[in-house]
């Protein structure tokens, strides 16, 4: 039994919380589903336990290198140990190739704000009446930032309103399934079942780019869709004029109903996103730790969610308090992604920017105050943001001896008591810094 062979590696607090819930099918001659309860847990066994679970399916099933997948599955729940086979999630009467829906995507769990108001409340609208408000609904946004959530959310609403013929797939298998279907001389039966849709919900339409065989099907599959009052809904990551080699014919029925972009959130909504998703994942995030990773995360909610498991980590496996030296020191990696580590080459690029004067002249022998005064905020900046000896940073400018940066450290030092100039300058530098 895998679960049997995983248990036998970690210990019992990090098998209960993480595999208790994750039940494993075999399918084919080398391959292992993992079915997990949602993402996070997705992305956390992946990153943090796959060796473990690549050892255990290796042993338990005795297969040489399977192929391991991972699947979100609404109600992974049951006892460990017990493998017995079960159901996919169903999509009423899925016709082509249609994804499995994640439970966590639905409109309750999406957090709005200015960035996505306009594309959430035309999600919503959508799902309340197909075919009659926005058609086609087309929204767009770079990645993490919801767009595959919204479009799930309303797959969600039709699937509960007992819409029977839902099409909803990546714009990549579309793509797939329309070259097998040439391939096998089945492009009548593709056709069938794509533009008979009660509803099409294509994701990342950008991949239509540049693929002429596919946009013309594509086209014509839109407009039988669209003549039906049938609702359609696109995501792309740019708008419509953007997506490269569109043709002009797609382009404009792409923007016959509605375009909404999505934008990175504001700081209010990361701070909410945290908070609210926290709670679902069984933590009250305290206020002080929500603003510290809302300020210092912010291109999307996907590095958001990253954050959020280490987070769960520490306290559900670390078992430690959820303050803020614990959350610093636990998302140290990921919030330096974030702020690059300040070092003297850093430094040196910012006080030449900010003084305009050039590398050389700060390694050079010149003592005209124009550089000295850069070169001694270097040494400066480099002795209070940096671990370095006087010694090495005295060798960083040209084999100065360690006096000379004790004594430039000591000159700004002083001037920055006095100088409003020089107070000014070091904020303005130490800004850019961080
Ligand atoms: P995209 O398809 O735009 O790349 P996703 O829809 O996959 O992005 O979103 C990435 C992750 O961020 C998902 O787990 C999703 O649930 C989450 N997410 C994105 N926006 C929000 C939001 N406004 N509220 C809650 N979760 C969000
Ligand atoms: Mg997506």
């Amino acid at each position: 039994m895998i679960h049997r062979e995983v248990a036998a590696q970690l210990d019992e607090q990090s098998y209960l919380t993480w595999f208790q819930r994750v039940r494993f099918e075999l399918g084919g001659a080398d391959r292992v589903s993992v079915l997990v309860p949602n993402r996070f847990h997705l992305t956390y066994l992946r990153h943090r336990h796959f060796q473990t679970l690549a050892d255990a399916i290796e042993t338990a099933t005795d297969l040489q290198e399977p192929r391991i997948e991972f699947r979100v599955v609404e109600d992974a729940g049951g006892d460990a140990d017990d493998p017995e086979p079960f159901d996919e999630p169903k999509i009423a009467a899925p016709m082509p190739e249609s994804i499995p829906l994640n439970p966590n995507y639905v409109f309750d769990q999406f957090v709005t704000g200015p960035s996505n108001r306009l594309a959430h409340a035309a999600a919503v609208a959508v799902s309340n009446s197909p075919g009659t408000t926005y058609n086609p609904l087309f929204i767009h946004g770079s990645v993490g930032l919801g767009k595959t959530h919204l479009m799930q959310a309303v797959a969600h609403v039709f699937v509960a309103k007992g819409l029977r013929r839902l099409v909803y797939i990546s714009c990549a298998a579309f793509t797939n399934d329309f070259i097998s279907a040439l391939e096998r001389n089945e492009i009548e039966s593709f056709r069938n079942k794509y533009r008979q849709a009660d509803a099409l919900l294509i994701d990342d339409v950008q991949f239509l780019a540049s693929k002429e065989r596919t946009q013309e099907e594509f086209f014509h599959t839109f407009n039988a869709i669209y003549n039906e009052q049938k609702q359609i809904f696109l995501t792309s990551d740019s708008p419509p004029a953007e997506i490269e080699g569109l043709g002009d014919r797609l382009e404009s029925r792409f923007k016959l109903g509605l375009v909404a972009d999505l934008t990175p959130p504001s700081y209010e909504t990361r701070v909410a996103i945290l908070k609210r998703k926290g709670r679902i994942l069984g933590m009250e995030i305290p206020d002080d730790v929500a603003e510290f990773v809302g300020r210092r995360i912010h291109d999307n909610v996907r590095e958001i969610e990253g954050a959020l498991m280490r987070l769960q980590t520490l306290v559900t496996i670390e078992r430690r308090p959820l303050d803020l030296p614990n959350v610093e020191y636990s998302l140290a990696d990921i919030l330096e992604e974030h702020h690059p580590r300040i070092d003297l080459p850093r430094i040196q690029q910012a006080v030449v920017e900010h003084y305009d004067v050039s590398i050389l002249d700060l390694h050079s022998k010149k003592r005209s105050r124009s550089i000295v005064v850069p070169r001694q905020i270097c040494m400066f900046l480099a002795r209070r943001h940096t671990n370095m000896s006087l010694g090495e940073i005295g060798d960083f400018f040209g084999g100065r001896d360690h006096s000379t940066v004790i004594h430039g450290v000591a000159k700004i030092e002083k001037s920055l008591a006095s100088d409003a100039r020089i107070q000014t300058a070091i904020e303005t530098i130490e800004r850019t810094l961080r």
